[in-house]
């Protein structure tokens, strides 16, 4: 079988390259003898794939110095536990934007932990647009925010997240490397790999340094950033393999020109698949065109049945993975940087097609 054109929101699609990479060094990376998978930790080959890793991470989104990335493990859901530990101490609140089944869940754990407040909310709608934040409360040490709704297609973009008054913590799962965000302005931004950088298995923390104010034993070890920090993420064992291929990830990302190419290309293929929708009778998205992501884009046509043919349909021409999340029905196609613009090509062509037979 022929690779497909894999739609699917995570884990998603890698560039083609970089898996051929990874299949040249699978038995003897770089003349160690040995796969990445089967080396030790301690290495200096791993610790070059490690600094490496980091090294692109730090210039294809310009940190400052104040800011430090770590590698963890326990998907970005863990995040949403180890943030308010972290950042919270006894007495103390936090602003969060409900603007997705995501974002409230990490607001439900943080809950569980702090008296954290919920400032706005699109939950009614069912999350079809980017609720407002300009009430965000004074007394809160941070404001969270979940940067791309994977499931809803939504986004908050750049110019609205550095408008954010005081600390922003920043979900960026599904949206990070594919647009240009001020990420020096956030206090933290965190992203499970397996969207846009990479395998599953690891998770992009980056954060600000003095924004860590705990003592050392004050918190459980493996979820104190502070202790992966001062171990450069090596406190046990890394999941090194996830990150080698968040590396040759980023390394494409480099040679593709980086987030601002891959920008470009992201909104020629967005708005390619958006107008389609927007010019067509049978499919439709009701986003608002300020709040619509450029990663995840859903339309559906109003008829279940005829969504499922479509769906359906796709896939017997190789276009994979464009049932829409259950909470919305529908289709959704990711469109993450490793998607050329010619699977979306293929998509509309697709819908077009559709839509002269169905519609
Ligand atoms: C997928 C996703 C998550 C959850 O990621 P896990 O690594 O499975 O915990 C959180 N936030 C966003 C925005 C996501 O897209």
């Amino acid at each position: 079988m022929e690779r497909v054109f894999n739609f699917s929101a995570g884990p998603a699609t890698l560039p083609v390259e970089v898996l051929e990479q990874a299949s040249k060094d699978m038995l003897n990376y770089n003349g160690c003898g040995m796969s990445v998978m089967e080396m030790s930790h301690r290495s200096s080959e791993y610790g070059a794939i490690h600094a490496a890793a980091k090294e692109s991470l730090r210039s294809l989104l310009n940190l400052d110095e104040d800011h430090e990335v770590l590698f963890l493990q326990g998907g970005a859901s863990l995040q949403f536990t180890m943030i308010p530990m972290n950042l919270l101490s006894d007495g103390q609140s936090a602003s969060y934007v409900i603007s997705g089944s995501w974002a409230k869940k990490a607001y439900k754990e943080a809950a569980m932990l702090y008296p954290v407040k919920a400032i706005a909310s699109s939950e009614e709608d069912n999350f079809n647009y980017f609720p407002n934040l300009e009430q965000s409360a004074k007394d809160s040490v941070y404001t969270y925010v979940c940067v791309n709704n994977t499931i809803y297609g939504t986004r908050l973009s750049p110019e609205r997240l550095a408008s954010i008054n005081g600390t922003v913590v920043a979900d960026m799962s599904s949206n990070i490397l594919s647009e240009v965000y001020d990420v020096n302005r956030c206090g933290l931004v965190f992203a499970g790999a397996q969207k846009n950088l990479g395998p599953s298995g690891v998770t992009v923390v980056i954060v600000k340094k003095d924004l860590l104010k705990k003592e050392k034993g004050e918190l459980p070890t493996m979820l104190d950033y502070k202790i992966h920090l001062e171990k450069d993420s090596m406190f046990n064992t890394p999941p090194c393999y996830s990150i080698y291929i968040c590396g040759l990830v980023m390394d494409w990302v480099k040679k593709m020109g980086g987030v601002e190419a891959m920008e470009a290309r992201n909104r020629e293929k967005a708005a390619l698949l958006y107008e389609t929708i927007d010019n067509s009778a049978l499919f439709k998205n009701n986003i608002p065109a300020a709040d619509r992501s450029l990663t995840n884009v859903v339309f559906l046509t109003g008829d279940k049945d005829l969504d499922g043919d479509f769906v359906a349909g796709a896939k017997a021409k190789g276009l994979y993975n464009v049932k829409g999340h259950r909470s919305v029905g529908g289709m959704r196609a990711s469109l993450y940087n490793a998607m050329d613009i010619s699977g979306v090509k293929a998509l509309v062509n697709y819908m077009k097609e559709f839509e002269v037979q169905r519609g």
